[in-house]
Formats: structure tokens, sequence, C-alpha cells
């Protein structure tokens, strides 16, 4: 079998600064701060049937971002938002993932940044599902890695520093045959997977941790409001540990992971249930324009 070609070395076009440039010149300089110092900002979006599902909430998140790591974007929400389709169209992708990223250059080196420049590109290609989750649900394990505290690092910010515990986590549970882990926060509460928020089901009812310490997510949100709409009660509260061996369902929510059952988590197990299986289902109708978003 072929393997996956490497990300740098695709056909198509990513946009850089302003402009469409042949995928494998989408390149940065190795004395960039992004690199050395992690003052870079991202965002991870879905595309369906040539819709980018809450495009304009994606782009004002990701100057957002920046704006907490201290740059400003030059590019407007409607900017961002015409460079992303306009990237799409360029690859001919209906069906898509795109992934806009913002960084500092290489005016600077050093921990100061503030003569460096914002650069902003924008890639995409096509995602099949982002985690697999079976028959009987993903197997999380439990990540040796915690959640910072808000004044430990910017948790509201999608910033490329704070996947860095994410993907530490990551590789642990693979290691261990997991698919993903699930990560506590500084105070030992649930928190979120490590790229994905976390929903709970007990008696019909929806708890979810609240994001104090982690992105609070655009599907996270979206989920809500859809569970909500069906009339299905939804708690967001502090989640310990001890609860997990109480809840029946347990399911991920993200833009990539879109809404996955959980079938483990450390030693607690869960079932795939109907509710779980329900808000599936509404999130895929919402997203390929079955179901109004209101
Ligand atoms: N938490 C983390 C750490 C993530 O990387 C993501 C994916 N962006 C989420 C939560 C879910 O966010 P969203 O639903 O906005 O994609």
């Amino acid at each position: 079998m072929a393997e996956e070609p490497t990300y740098d070395d695709r056909d198509g076009f990513i946009w850089l600064d302003g402009q469409l440039v042949p995928w494998r010149n989408a390149n940065v300089h190795i004395l960039t701060h992004a690199l050395h110092y992690a003052s870079s900002v991202f965002e991870g979006v879905r595309a369906y049937d040539g819709n980018i599902f809450e495009l304009s909430w994606h782009s004002r998140r990701l100057r957002a971002s920046a704006e907490i790591l201290g740059f400003e974007l030059p590019w407007s929400v409607e900017q961002i938002d015409a460079a992303c389709i306009e990237t799409m169209q360029a690859n001919n992708l209906k069906d898509a993932y795109v992934r806009p990223v913002a960084w500092r250059g290489s005016e600077q080196m050093g921990v100061s940044a503030q003569r460096t420049k914002p650069h902003m590109a924008i890639a995409c290609w096509y995602w099949g599902a982002y985690l697999d989750p079976g028959a009987g649900g993903l197997r999380l394990d439990i990540a040796p890695w915690r959640r910072p505290a808000p004044f430990t690092a910017p948790v509201q910010a999608k910033a490329a520093g704070l996947y860095m515990i994410a993907t530490m986590s990551k590789h642990h549970a693979e290691g261990r045959g997991f698919q993903d882990a699930l990560m506590f926060d500084y105070r030992g509460q649930v928190a979120e997977a490590t790229g994905a928020n976390a929903f709970f089901i007990k008696d019909g009812v929806i708890h979810t941790p609240t994001p104090d310490c982690f992105l609070n997510g655009i599907t996270r949100q979206t989920v809500i409001k859809l569970a909500r709409r069906r009339g299905i009660e939804v708690v967001e509260r502090a989640i310990w540990p001890e609860e997990l061996e109480g809840f029946e369902q347990f399911f991920l929510t993200g833009s990539a992971a879109e809404v996955v059952p959980v079938g483990s988590a450390g030693p607690w197990n869960f079932e795939v249930g109907d509710l779980t299986r329900q808000i599936q289902k509404d999130y895929s109708d919402l997203v390929r324009g079955r179901l109004s978003n209101v």
C-alpha cells in the first residue's frame, strides 16, 4: 500500500500571508519566533459539502487567541473567512478539514517578541474521522499530565504551546494501547481529552465540566444548544474522577473529532447509548444542513 504523503510534500495550494502559493512552497525560516517559543495559535475547522461549519466563529477565535498571546492579526474576521473559502476552492475540496494558523515571524530572537510581525497561513485537506470509536466506543487512558490553571497558561487561547502536554499525553496513551487520554486539571477535576471536550450522561441528564481551564469548544457549545433544544437538561459543573463510576455514557466533542462515544476511561466503563447516538445524529444533521442552526 502506498504510504500517505507527508504534509510538506503534497499537491495543491496553501494561503500564506495574503496569497495562494503552491503547497510545497509554503515555508517559514528556521529562525521563526513561533518555532522556538510557541508564539503560535491555530484553528481546526471542518467543511461539509462545501459549507464551512461556523467559519466566522473560528475566525473570531483565531484573532482572539492571537490577542491573548499579545499579537494582533492584520486580517479581519471577514478576510479570514474569505481566505478559508478561497483555499478550499483552490484545492477543489468540499468535505475538508481547514487549518488556519497564525504566528510571530523572524524579526527577533529571544523571549521578547515585540518587534516580530504576525503571519497567517491556511491549509486544507481531506481528513476522515479523527478518532475511530469502533462499535464499543473509544478506549481512553488517564493522562499523566494535568490541564494547567488559568493563572499558569493562557487556557482560553487555542495556542500551540498548550498542545505540548496534549501530545505527550496522547503518546503515553497510544504507547499503552489506548486511543486517547482523559485529562484532569490542576485541581484534580475532570477536564477534557487531548483535543476534545467531555460530556457525561446519567439518568437522562448531561453533565459537562465547566470550561474554566480549557477551551470552551465551539462543538461543545453547539452540542449543549442541540441537547437543550431537545429538552435535555445540561449541567455545567465541576466533575470529580470519583463520579466517573456512576455515569452511564460518555462522549467527546470537537471540530475534528465531531461527536464520539467513549467506551472506557481508565478503570471506568460506559455504554454507547441512545442519547449519545441522538446527539451524534443531531450534530451530523446540523453540520450538513439537515437541521437548522438557531
Ligand atoms: N479542547 C482541545 C484541547 C481541543 O484541541 C479542541 C479542538 N479544537 C477542543 C477542546 C474542541 O474545540 P472545538 O469544538 O472548538 O473544535
